[in-house]
């Protein structure tokens, strides 16, 4: 008798989303999935997290007395829940070390995926071991991502889902980009947000286009964009097969004024590293 196929298998990455912004938002349908984890990604921006992510190393507790290898060893034995399957250790995945490359080549899977940002783009070293890579054409339309999304029953299909619409500027897919808070014009305070920004610290004598209620505000976008997402996950449960598994994390946080510094990137501090961490099947 053969084995149950495995599951199809959704990574979805809230770029720049922050545990803290999360928990605020209280998205209703992606807290269906399970208990939301704070975890810490390994990593400050969005190219090398996403390397890790796609290496199978999703974004990590942090035990205290714990030796890596004990840790890695039983973070991925996860992935037999994940996928249905048995047998999987870290060691299956030499020696590519890559995880696209190890479910298309060795569990017979679909691979493919949809990303924002163009750091991320088709040309880079990432697309690798996938069926299809999409850079999509605007950064921040999760939704236009489950148009194209099929699940054919002959194998199990890998979707990694890098969605835009909870990196700066927050912007929702309807809202007109000369409204965007980068942009002179209605919020012309934030003219110059980005040349104002030098390594991710805030220029002294620039406070004035950084005053705690602008950056409140940010953070309050970021806050509007998960729970606007938390609709297009529930679009995204309809649509999927019975037999899929999702995890929903984020590449990074995000910085919203704290100790001065704004964004994500070159910058040390716990809260560019603190991501939500929900999974499990829906049905
Ligand atoms: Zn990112």
């Amino acid at each position: 008798m053969s084995s149950p196929r495995p599951n199809n298998y959704i990574l979805v990455i809230l770029d720049s989303c922050r545990y803290d912004s999360f928990v605020t938002a209280n998205p209703k349908t992606m807290k269906k999935l399970g208990e939301v984890e704070q975890r810490w990604s390994y990593a400050s921006w969005t190219a090398p997290s996403h390397f890790n992510l796609l290496m199978g190393l999703l974004p990590h507790q942090s035990p205290p007395q714990v030796y890596a290898s004990e840790y890695y060893k039983k973070d991925f034995f996860q992935f037999n829940e994940r996928l249905g399957a048995e047998n999987i250790e870290f060691k299956s995945l030499v020696p590519h070390l890559y995880f696209p490359t190890f479910l298309q080549q060795k569990l017979g899977y679909r691979t493919h995926a949809m990303v924002s940002l163009p750091v991320l783009n088709p040309k880079t070293i990432l697309n690798t071991g996938f069926d299809t890579f999409r850079l999509m054409p605007r950064h921040n339309d999760m939704r236009a991502m489950l148009k194209e999304m099929r699940f054919p029953e002959d194998k199990p299909s890998f979707y990694i889902l890098n969605v835009g619409e909870t990196h700066y500027p927050y912007a929702l897919p309807d809202e007109p980009s000369d409204e965007w808070p980068r942009v002179s014009g209605v919020h012309g305070v934030f003219k110059h947000l980005d040349d104002q920004i030098v390594g991710g610290k805030l220029i002294p004598g620039t406070e004035k286009f950084f005053d705690q209620a602008k950056l409140d505000m940010l953070r309050d976008r970021q806050v509007k964009a998960i729970q606007y997402i938390d609709e297009v996950i529930e679009e995204l449960f309809d649509l999927v097969p019975e037999n899929t598994y999702i995890t929903i994390t984020a590449d990074h946080g995000e910085l919203f004024g704290e100790d001065g510094f704004f964004g994500h990137g070159p910058i040390q501090h716990n809260k560019v590293f603190e991501v939500p961490f929900v999974e499990g099947k829906i049905r």
